[in-house]
């Protein structure tokens, strides 16, 4: 008896959990995909994109900018650790570049090499919608359209497909088809997709963006975009990825299904597309097919000499993260104008100078840096990093002692100095808060604003120096 009172229980339980599961299934409901026949290996993806991607390198610019890259790759990284289990392979590894090219173009070779034009980047509204044509090229990659639409035309040996690259060589070369778009042959068949792939990976690809904290509504709009920018012969990027029909309304109902996991936003965008506006123009496709265009670090251009009115802080805040373990805030019309390992700088349009590439110095706004290892004493630590200022800033001087803040949640230090910009020739006035991390070394905030605005921005600096989030330890 016992046992039959456990086996209805049990048959109970389990009606309960189907209901349960069936009620979840209409909430959660999502469009299953299965990846398309193929009869290659995840090795020859990985072989047939590793070839491919050592001809674009040799040919199409790419950009070479530290900070571009790091953004790239920090929405890439994010994108890619969101793919369904289902549509992972180990051998795959997704790299991601940015080719120094004005026409809106992204393409993604089989195994994961990943190639954003600047363009693409440029011509974006919000971080969303970049993430959107990456998750959608990833989900390309990650169903191994390339190889699946060689195993449909029947060309079941890697030997032809490597030798289709060569083909596509001889009519010129792979990058300069790439970057001009026009003549897609056969060579680059891999990176031309059917309607029925395009739709696919739409739906993964908001799949994706759902999972990795995305809204997949902003691939739809970049879409839009795409098309919107395209004139009379439309952008290259839609002769691969060709409108399966009714993309955007696909897009969103499938968005609708989704829920959105989380707010994967890095909020570096502005500053990113900021330093883009900064740099020389990126190649056109016709400069890239005729060789005119280098690869390499783009120069920012110089801040003008004549002075410029500088607006004041805005009001409105946005967040960044200059280290992986630092985030604060920011007046939102503050661009990040240079970083590097050791400090990032934030200010706004006018407010500083710039030369091939370099920050030569700021008259407004912050600047947040980690000096090296020293005593490990806060108050000594910070009375160096005074001295060390002191060698590049001859005339400044401390006005009074510190003051104790807190900094992160953590105990800090604030002192005001006077100084004279050699920009501008005119006095500035120096807000400069420390405190240690966890290794000892010395995080630092310094506010820079000309003396008769010390006011206005000291509220700006402080705004800043209260948002600091730590988290090294
Ligand atoms: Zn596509």
């Amino acid at each position: 008896m016992t046992v039959s009172r456990r086996r209805k229980r049990v048959t109970r339980l389990l009606s309960a959990l189907a209901v349960f599961g069936a009620l979840t299934f209409a909430i959660g409901a999502q469009t299953k995909i299965t990846a398309p026949k193929n009869r290659f290996s995840l090795d020859d993806d990985v072989k047939l994109g590793r070839d491919a991607s050592g001809q674009v390198v040799k040919e199409l610019p790419l950009l070479g900018d530290q900070r571009v890259e790091t953004y790239v790759e920090g929405v890439g990284v994010t994108l890619a650790g969101a793919i369904p289990p289902e549509f992972r392979h180990p051998p795959f590894r997704y790299t991601f570049d940015v080719i120094n090219q004005k026409e809106i173009n992204a393409f993604a070779l089989p195994g994961g090499p990943m190639y954003l034009n600047r363009g693409m980047i440029a011509a974006s509204k919000v971080e969303g919608e970049v993430a959107g044509v990456m998750a959608h090229e990833i989900s390309h990659v990650a169903l191994r359209h390339g190889t699946a639409q060689a195993t449909a035309a029947r060309t079941f040996q890697l030997i032809d497909l490597l030798g289709q690259i060569g083909g596509a060589l001889a009519g010129g070369t792979l990058g300069s088809v790439i970057a001009q778009g026009t003549s897609f042959t056969a060579g680059t068949a891999f990176l031309t997709y059917s309607r029925e792939y395009e739709s696919q990976a739409d739906i993964l690809g908001a799949q994706i963006l759902a999972r990795a904290g995305y809204n997949p509504r902003d691939m739809a709009n970049m879409f839009k975009t795409i098309e919107a920018e395209g004139g009379s012969r439309g952008p290259q990027w839609l002769s691969s990825h060709p409108n399966p029909g009714n993309r955007y309304e696909a897009i969103n109902r499938e968005a609708g299904m989704l829920r959105v996991q989380g707010n994967a936003n890095s909020g570096d965008f502005e500053s990113i597309q900021a330093r883009l506006r900064g740099m020389s123009p990126a190649y056109t496709a016709e400069q890239i097919a005729k060789g005119q265009a280098k690869g390499g670090t783009q120069t920012i251009s110089t801040a003008s000499r004549t002075p410029v009115r500088v607006t004041p802080p805005a009001t409105q805040y946005r967040s960044s993260r200059p280290f992986p373990f630092l985030r604060l805030n920011l007046p939102s019309n503050w661009m990040e104008v240079a970083g590097g390992d050791t400090g990032v700088t934030y200010a706004p349009e006018g407010g500083y100078r710039a030369d091939q590439g370099a920050l030569q110095g700021f008259t407004h706004g912050v600047q947040v840096g980690v000096a090296p290892r020293g005593s490990g004493n806060l108050q000594r630590d910070t009375d160096q990093l005074v001295v060390a200022f002191a060698k590049s800033n001859p005339d400044l001087r401390r006005q009074g002692g510190y003051s104790r803040e807190t900094v992160g949640g953590r105990a800090g230090l604030r002192t005001s100095l006077s100084n004279r910009s050699d920009i501008t020739g005119q006095p500035e006035a120096i807000s400069l808060t420390t405190t240690l991390l966890g290794d000892g070394r010395l995080l630092f905030l310094i506010g820079v604003a000309p003396q008769r605005e010390a006011e206005t921005y000291e509220n700006a600096f402080r705004r800043v120096r209260q948002s600091v989030q730590l988290s090294d330890r």
